[in-house]
This record gives C-alpha cells, sequence and structure tokens, in this order.
C-alpha cells in the first residue's frame, strides 16, 4: 500500500492533471484510494495525497463516492467555521471558513458525468479533498496568527516528510 505523502512533500504543492481516461489503472487508483481512506479512519482522500498527481479524490459522508476531474460550478456566498484535519498534517486541527454549499461536477467510475449540490459537512469534505488536486492545504485558510502558532508541529511534520519521501525512492 502506498504511504500517505505529508506536508513538505512537493506532489502535494503541485496542480494534479486530468484523467484522460477512466482505465484500469484508474479504478485500481479509486481502489487504493478508498482502501487507504478506511484504513486511515479518513473521510476523504484526493490522490496527490498518495503520491498522484492526477483530478481524483474519493470521500464517504455516508455514501462513497470517487470524483474523477471534479469541478466545482457553485460556492455560497454564505460560509461557516469548523474544525478540519488532513491525512497528510497529522495531528493538527484547525478551523477553517467554507462556503455553506457547494455544487460540483464530475465523472464518476463508470464515466457517467454527475453533478450534485452538497451542503454542511459534505460540502466541506468535497472542498477540502478539491483543494488539494491544487495543492492548497487547509493549513492555507487559517488566519497567520494561527499559523505562527503551530509552526513548529509543521516543521515538525515537514522533517518527517522528508524521511518518508526517501524512503519510497527506489
Ligand atoms: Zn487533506
Amino acid at each position: 500500500m502506498r504511504k500517505i505523502r505529508l506536508l513538505g512533500d512537493p506532489v502535494l504543492r503541485k496542480k494534479a492533471k486530468e484523467i484522460e481516461k477512466i482505465d484500469e489503472a484508474v479504478k485500481s487508483l479509486v481502489k487504493e484510494l478508498f482502501d487507504i481512506m478506511y484504513a486511515t479512519d479518513g473521510i476523504g482522500l484526493a490522490a496527490p495525497q498518495i503520491g498522484v498527481s492526477l483530478r481524483l479524490f474519493v470521500m464517504d459522508d455516508g455514501t462513497p463516492r470517487a470524483l474523477i476531474n471534479p469541478v466545482i460550478t457553485f460556492k455560497s456566498k454564505e460560509t461557516n467555521v469548523a474544525e478540519e484535519g488532513c491525512l497528510s498534517v497529522p495531528e493538527v486541527f484547525e478551523n477553517v471558513e467554507r462556503s455553506n454549499e457547494v455544487s460540483i461536477k464530475y465523472f464518476d467510475i463508470n464515466g457517467d458525468e454527475i453533478e450534485e449540490r452538497l451542503t454542511g459537512y459534505s460540502a466541506r469534505v468535497a472542498q477540502h479533498e478539491y483543494d488539494h488536486l491544487d495543492g492548497i492545504l487547509f493549513i492555507d485558510l487559517i488566519p497567520a496568527s494561527r499559523r505562527f502558532a503551530i509552526r513548529q508541529k509543521l516543521s515538525n511534520i515537514i522533517k518527517q516528510s522528508g524521511k518518508i519521501h526517501s524512503a519510497n525512492k527506489p
């Protein structure tokens, strides 16, 4: 099983590429993302988080979904603030402001185009995972004062990330 990439790993900061064809490789990547997400008690996981820079994430808010080439087509002006964490930034939990409601268009594993309106918790998870595809992490969205307060934690994760990265090299 591939390792979760941690803050400091350059793959988390890249803009991920669109998936051109939903082939067997993509299907097995989706399965792997679900396996790792459930094994780590996550509720969402994006492909870059396991080192694959493609526009794909999985989430399970009660309904397991794989979202291929997702596009957020609507974000409500109304926002709310709630605590988030991320498997790539372990043991850090911070309040993040997100839109209450989003519409998201994507292809599912069968290649069917789907557009969904998500609210509340589901909207939050989708926005967090979608950000990963553009190289954005939730700690980028917190006030600078909070980022300063957790700087030691973040720098420890970056150190750890370097170790995992080199351990993965052939
Ligand atoms: Zn995350």
